[in-house]
């Protein structure tokens, strides 16, 4: 068997299991509720749980709501439907907010050690203060304050004697550190918002920093595992975990999934979605988990895709095309196959016996193990078939319909081509054909050979159908490095929707999220909104990889 060689974290933490520095492997998933996951959270969900599914232990959920004015509970409740839905369980649900008041004694035991102090410099001040990387920062006039007083201060903050934004809380830290971050950093604010878990108890508010790491230290977390943007914030980490004398959570830091085609970032998704640019989040376009999962995604290729990318330590940019590949492995094994016509013209049988029907017999998945079992598809004189599956002057090679040309009907007849009818405007609309009644599928003694086999659907039985035709969201490679605004390289053509298709009267009552090949035209997923009367089929992803570059 392949032998998988070991990410630098799984090497971490293999040490720290050996050395005894740790028992038992704790881990969590972070995620801010401001917004939907997407297919870099699903990356850190798929690392986060992957380790301690390995290497024993638990992983927690915490969702990272310190900062009021974004958060929701729909976003709450989206997320755990997102993590579920991968196949993963947490250990323990916790909020950050669930810590105001742990994280508030922290912060008075940091002043009463003289480790923090209360500041009334404007915004502006703080800024001029920070200095630059090249030269030193300048202390804040506020900085010498006694313990007592930034005690009595900050309870006051608490208490709401004082208005927005005319006091924080700062670290005090060393306004010199070539760490911009080290230059006394804010650790509270004064801020009037309603949180949706806490609602009013608070006005004054922790930073990031302040609340990450002593979440996670409270929580006994032993690998705190996030992307390379924190590398210089782990200074702090650290720094705070030793004041504090707390529990000593390590932070590290692994590269951010980018994908190619996309932009991943929850503020630039909600653009999307607030400006009417995509429908809602779980649009089948979205880069979202459940954009994804709308569109005919299976957890597994997800599991597939995160473990094929592997944990960089350095920025990247995936190819789209890679998830795609992992989808089309998937549901080339158990999707079954179907016929679909999604550009109907009218093929008529002239010597099949009018009024008559008969039943073939299609087997559902050549790839698959038991080959998905069979099914029964409705035959008869009057057809739909595929508009580009017949040539008035046939190109060299064709080996569809054309004039005097052969060509088989999956699963039924050979039939030949004797005539064609045009519209007013020249539009081919129906092809006359001839069919051998001794060349049924599996009971062929017509001893005629064909090279072309094409999809049709009775039209007597056909079930109507939306089908929605979902290309690649934008329109190059990295939306984010191009000038100007992401949302002007949006893909004009990422959804083409056809009103009438025609399908199997198989499917009448395909639930939504079951998932299927049409035959030659790609992979399709029932939409949620799809119901007997009107079904919905969104394109997952094409047969073969047919971007042009
Ligand atoms: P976004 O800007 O998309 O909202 P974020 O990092 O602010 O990203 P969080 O909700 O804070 O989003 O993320 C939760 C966890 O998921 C964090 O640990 C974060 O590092 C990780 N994460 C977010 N985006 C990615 C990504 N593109 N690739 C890998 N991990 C990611
Ligand atoms: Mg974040
Ligand atoms: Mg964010």
């Amino acid at each position: 068997s392949e032998e998988k060689s070991l990410n630098f974290i799984e090497e971490i933490i293999e040490n720290d299991l050996k050395s005894g520095k740790y028992q038992t492997l704790v881990t969590r998933f972070p995620p801010e509720p401001n917004g939907y996951l997407h297919i870099g959270h699903a990356k850190a969900i798929c690392l986060n749980f992957g380790l301690t599914k390995k290497y024993g232990g638990y992983t927690n959920l915490r969702f990272d709501d310190t900062n009021p004015v974004t958060e929701k509970t729909e976003y709450v409740n989206s997320q755990q439907e997102d993590i579920k839905w991968l196949g993963f369980e947490w250990k323990n649900e916790l909020h950050a907010s669930d810590y105001f008041d742990e994280l508030y004694g922290f912060a008075l035991r940091l002043i009463d050690k003289g480790l923090a102090y209360v500041d009334e410099s404007t915004s502006e001040e703080l800024a001029k203060q920070k200095g630059t990387p090249t030269t030193v920062g300048t202390n804040s006039p506020f900085r010498d304050r006694s313990p007592g007083e930034n005690r009595d201060l900050f309870e006051r903050m608490r208490a709401g004697e004082f208005a927005d934004g005319s006091m924080t809380l700062r670290a005090k830290i060393d306004m010199a550190s070539p760490n911009m971050i080290m230059r006394d950093p804010i650790i509270y604010r004064i801020k009037r918002e309603h949180h949706h878990r806490t609602g009013d108890k608070w006005c004054i508010y922790p930073m990031y920093d302040f609340a990450h790491g002593q979440s996670d230290s409270i929580e006994n977390i032993t690998h705190s595992i996030c992307t390379l943007e924190y590398v210089p914030h782990r200074e702090l980490y650290d720094w705070f975990i030793e004041k504090l004398e707390i529990f000593p959570s390590k932070q590290y830091e692994f590269a951010r999934l980018n994908l190619t085609y996309t932009v991943m970032s929850k503020r630039k998704l909600l653009q999307l979605v607030n400006e009417n640019l995509v429908d809602g989040w779980d649009d089948p376009r979205m880069p979202t988990i459940s954009g994804f999962r709308r569109r005919g995604y299976t957890p597994e290729s997800i599991l597939e895709f995160c473990d094929r990318i592997g944990i960089a330590k350095r920025e990247n940019l995936i190819e789209l095309s890679l998830l795609e590949f992992c989808i089309r492995e998937d549901l080339n094994k158990s999707a079954n196959r179907v016929m679909a016509v999604l550009d109907p013209i009218k093929l008529t049988i002239n010597n099949y016996p009018e009024g008559q029907t008969e039943v073939m017999t299609g087997e559902n998945n050549p790839e698959a193990e038991d080959k998905g079992g069979t099914r029964e598809i409705p035959f008869s004189g009057s057809l739909w078939i595929e508009r580009e599956d017949f040539m008035e002057e046939p190109a060299k090679k064709w080996f569809r319909l054309a004039p005097g040309a052969m060509v088989r009907l999956k699963h039924a007849y050979i039939v030949k081509c004797e005539d064609f009818v045009k519209d007013a405007n020249g539009h081919i609309t129906e092809v006359i054909c001839s069919y051998l009644p001794e060349s049924k599928s599996g009971n062929d003694t017509s001893g005629v050979n064909v090279k072309g086999t094409i999809h049709w659907v009775s039209a007597a039985h056909a079930q109507i159908a939306e089908v929605r035709l979902y290309d690649r969201l934008f329109s190059v490679p990295s939306p984010d490095a191009e000038e100007g605004d992401f949302k002007d390289y949006l893909n004009p053509a990422s959804l083409e929707v056809v009103e009438t298709a025609y399908i199997e009267p198989a499917l009448a009552g395909a639930a939504p999220g079951s998932r299927f090949q049409f035959i030659r035209k790609g992979y399709f997923a029932v939409d949620k909104n799809s119901t007997p009367e009107k079904l919905i089929f969104n394109r997952t992803v094409t047969l073969k990889d047919s971007w042009k570059k």
